[in-house]
Parts: C-alpha cells; structure tokens; sequence
C-alpha cells in the first residue's frame, strides 16, 4: 500500500508540473517557488491556509511568518502543538506581481481561475491525510473546499456567515468534520476580530 508521505509527494510533483505550465503564461518573468504542506499526515487536524507569503518561500514552509506567528499563539492557547498538525495552503506559491520599485515583488489576491485549479488537488491532499478535522483559514481555501466538496456539504456562503460553525464533508472515503475560521492576518487589519477568533478557537477545544 502507498503511504500517505509518497501519495503527498506524488500529488506534489503533478500540481508543481500543471502549475508551471499554467503560470508560464501569465507571470513568466517570476521565480516560482512551491511551499508545500507539512507536518504530521496521520495528524487528527488540517489547517489550510491560502498561499505562502515572502518569508513561508523564503524559509520553504508554510505559516512561518507574521500570520504564522499570530496563528502559533491561538494554537497555544487551546492547547495544540503545531507539530500535532497537518499545515497546507490552498495555493502553493506566492501570489506576486512586480512592487512600485523595480525588482520587488507584492502580494496579489488570487485570481478565481487560480482558486479553480486549486480544487482537485486540495480535495486530494484532504482526501489522503483524512483528518478527523479541517479548518479553513480565510476566504480562499473556504471557497475552495465549497467548490471541492459541494454545496450540500459546505453551503455556499461568505466567511462572515459561516465561521466557527461544524459542517460535514463527505469524502470518498469516509467522513470529516470542517470549520471555517477567518484568516490569522485578518486580526491584523481589523483587530476587533480577535474575540471572534478566540470564540472559533474555543469551538476547536471542545473538538480536541
Ligand atoms: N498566509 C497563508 O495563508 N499561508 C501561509 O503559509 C502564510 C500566510
């Protein structure tokens, strides 16, 4: 049987093999560097980010940087350990495009289209680590899991409807349960969201 490290490691090198040749046309001038998920595939809990920013290409491993840092502290506080988990993004390199000053770089929203191609592969990795949970964190990986699983599973509405709510997901194999959290670096645009975010945080606790 194919352990669920090779079967990530395969379903790594074909989404970096389309993924070039999808960019290739649109920003070809940009190094593309992958950052792919990490940590424990036998893990009770994902987490699914939406894409690595400069320091996560940087050090090679997603939520290393800011919103990494603002995540590791809620994880601390209900008590999980980040290496008790399974940490991925919905899309694996950095959304850039060329800065105000020559030669930098800035992040960009991703683009539906990005978001759409995204689909099958995270419906995969979730459907190979099987986790008794997955947390979305921001607008994109919610968008993508609702595009993967379906609307019967995860309805189709906005993070600010559905967050910290327990949905089902109905896997090919199996089942698991899903909660949308809002993004860790919203708290840093919009710091009255920190309640909110402790309450989600809260719901996670009772999970685990
Ligand atoms: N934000 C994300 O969504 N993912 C990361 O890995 C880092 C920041």
């Amino acid at each position: 049987m194919v352990s669920k490290q090779m079967a990530l490691e395969k379903l790594n090198r074909q989404y970096t093999a389309e993924t070039r040749s999808f960019l290739e046309k649109r920003y070809s001038s940009f190094p593309l560097e992958f950052v792919y998920g990490e940590g424990l595939p036998d893990c009770r809990l994902m987490l699914v980010g939406e894409a690595p920013g400069r320091e996560e290409v940087r050090q090679g491993r997603p939520f290393v940087g800011k919103a990494g840092g603002i995540l590791a502290d809620f994880l601390e506080k209900v008590g999980l350990n980040r290496s008790d988990l399974y940490i991925t993004n919905t899309i694996k390199y950095r959304l850039a495009r060329e800065g105000a000053r020559p030669g930098t770089l800035t992040n960009r929203p991703a683009t539906a289209a990005e978001i759409r191609r995204s689909v099958p592969f995270l419906r995969q990795e979730i459907e190979i680590v099987k986790p008794e949970c997955v947390v979305s964190l921001g607008n994109v990986p919610l968008s993508c899991i609702q595009q993967a699983f379906g609307a019967e599973d995860v309805p189709d509405r906005t993070i600010g409807l559905c967050h910290g709510q327990v949905l089902p997901l109905i896997m090919n194999q199996g089942k698991t349960i899903f909660v949308p959290f809002y993004h860790p670096a919203s708290i840093l645009y919009n710091p009255s969201l920190k309640e909110v975010y402790e309450q989600d945080f809260d719901i996670l606790r009772s999970l685990f």
